[in-house]
């Protein structure tokens, strides 16, 4: 294979404040065009976890003891690098990723908000005050931070989810290790490289990158981690429920979705096909939040269902980085053999493949997949059970907004649902009955702001909410304190 742009380079892991080598490299390979490398990155061994670790150990007297406006000035400094590099970092994000240049740089210009936003959090007035009981005594609530936290993320969003879980970790004094997805060691890497220049003392933040089932694994296994916030699969999760749960530690995660966006009979159907189309197919449907299934009321059906393919037809599949292209590539082999699969798996359960569906061929050489649309589909297949995290949805037909309801709930997730109706009643209804941790009315069901609570319920979460200033109830712990003046 002829490869472009090799980097020379061997990009290391970061430990203890030092860049430390290893035997063993991932390659990371553009999806767009397998002939560009984007870079060559260390993979940890098990012994430069419990390094990490134990740095991060070491460093958190320290750092837990820092006052507040310290740590806020040395986020914004991170915030500022990122927000003025937004444009080359989400380029390099769109290139190991294959999501498109213009949603690389906003996820960046996102990220680096949550470095701000965290800067000026931490310096609000905390702690509560209790009246006592008994004459004389002071009680008061005070947070503290927890330790050492362990962050896994995946790769669809190789630098916002990393950024939810470490802005947080350090504005509250904790300690990270982080080990990112290794399909997109290039974004974690370069969001390193500028967190070891803000000016925090060595081991405060680490990096050990490799593959889950090794460094992931050694990771959660390790004594000294007080807790740990995970993004990624149900299957995933389950393991590290158990390592959490064997050693009582705290726990956070962030798991899959099939979530359901219910389309009535008077939606506006414009927008309602234009909520579908970016909700179920940008980003390469890869999102925790893709509209998957596409609940449509009989009235509307036939025609939101010809509206939608018209749109899914003139959509570009291409090269990532092309300005024109409006979806990206399948983020690696193992994801496009998921996505394929399901599509037979689809066709073998009696669905009918409105649009889409098959491997693209461009100019280089990628992960090509044109977005495949289900119709005539129930929500007992496995098809509208199973998350499939690629450019595939189903529509479902319903009788009526009450069986729609039923149907949008009648799954083991419970990300996010939505809506589109003209009807007051039925948005309201839909709001207190969906059973979801984020719910959209007239909008696409992905999509989300940094100062809002993010968090699903059912399979789909576990543990407090992201984001917002409900990250505090995970990132600290709390201490009661009964003053008595003595004497
Ligand atoms: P994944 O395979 O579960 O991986 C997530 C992270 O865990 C990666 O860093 C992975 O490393 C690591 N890992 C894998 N096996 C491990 C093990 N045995 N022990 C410890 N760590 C291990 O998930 P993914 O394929 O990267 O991401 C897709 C999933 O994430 C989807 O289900 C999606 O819905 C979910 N997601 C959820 C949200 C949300 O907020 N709810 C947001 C984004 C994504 P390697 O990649 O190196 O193997």
């Amino acid at each position: 294979m002829e490869m472009k742009s090799a980097s020379a380079a061997l990009l290391k892991n970061y430990i203890g404040g030092e860049w430390v080598a290893s035997n063993n490299a991932t390659v990371d390979l553009n999806p767009s065009d397998l002939a560009d490398v984007v870079g060559q990155y260390a993979e940890a061994e098990p012994a430069h976890v419990k390094q990490a670790v134990e740095a991060a150990r070491a460093a958190f007297p320290g750092w837990s003891r820092t006052v507040p406006a310290q740590r806020s000035e040395i986020l914004l400094r991170i915030a500022c690098e990122m927000e003025a590099r937004q444009n080359e970092l989400g380029e390099l994000l769109s290139r190991e990723e294959g999501k498109v240049r213009k949603e690389g740089v906003n996820e960046v210009a996102k990220a680096a908000k949550l470095f701000e936003y965290f800067a000026a959090e931490i310096i609000r007035p905390d702690g509560e005050h209790f009246p006592s009981l008994r004459d004389g005594i002071d009680v008061e609530a005070l947070r503290e931070p927890l330790g050492v936290i362990a962050v896994l993320t995946p790769w669809n969003l190789p630098m916002g989810t990393p950024c939810w879980k470490i802005a947080p970790a350090l504005a509250f004094g904790n300690c990270v290790v982080f080990k990112p997805s290794n399909f997109v060691p290039a974004s974690a890497w370069a969001l390193t490289d500028i967190i070891a220049r803000a000016g925090m003392p060595p081991g405060v933040f680490n990096l050990v990158m490799g593959p889950g089932s090794a460094i992931g694994n050694a990771l959660v296994s390790t004594l000294g981690i007080n807790a740990i916030t995970f993004t990624g699969s149900n299957a995933t999760g389950s393991h590290i429920a158990k390592a959490a749960g064997e050693r009582r530690i705290k726990l956070q995660m962030e798991m899959g979705g099939k979530n359901p966006l219910v389309v009535l009979d008077d939606a506006n159907l414009n927008l309602a096909v234009d909520g579908a189309l970016r909700g179920a197919f940008y980003a390469t449907g890869q999102r925790c939040t893709a509209s998957s299934r596409l609940i449509v009321t009989k009235g509307i059906h036939d025609k939101f269902v010809s509206a939608l393919v018209e749109r899914m037809k003139a959509v570009k599949v291409d090269h990532a980085l092309d300005p024109q292209t409006d979806i990206g590539p399948v983020v690696n082999e193992p994801q496009l053999d998921i996505d394929l699969s399901y599509l037979a798996l689809g066709l073998g359960e009696g669905a009918k493949l409105a649009c889409g569906g098959e491997r693209l061929t461009r100019k280089t050489r990628g992960y090509y997949l044109a977005p495949a649309l289900f119709t005539e589909t129930s929500n007992k297949m496995r098809i509208n059970q199973e998350e499939i995290f690629g450019p595939i949805a189903s529509v479902i037909r319903a009788k009526d907004y009450d069986e729609a309801l039923s149907i949008a709930n009648d799954t083991p997730f419970g990300l996010a649902a939505g809506i589109y109706t003209a009807s007051m009643r039925h948005a309201t209804h839909f709001k207190r009955n969906a059973e979801c941790g984020i719910c959209m009315i007239n909008l696409p069901t992905a999509g989300s702001d940094i100062h809002a609570p993010f968090g699903g319920r059912k399979a789909s979460s576990y543990g407090s909410r992201e984001l917002s200033v409900h990250a505090r109830e995970f990132y600290t712990t709390m201490k009661t304190v009964y003053a008595s003046p003595g004497a």
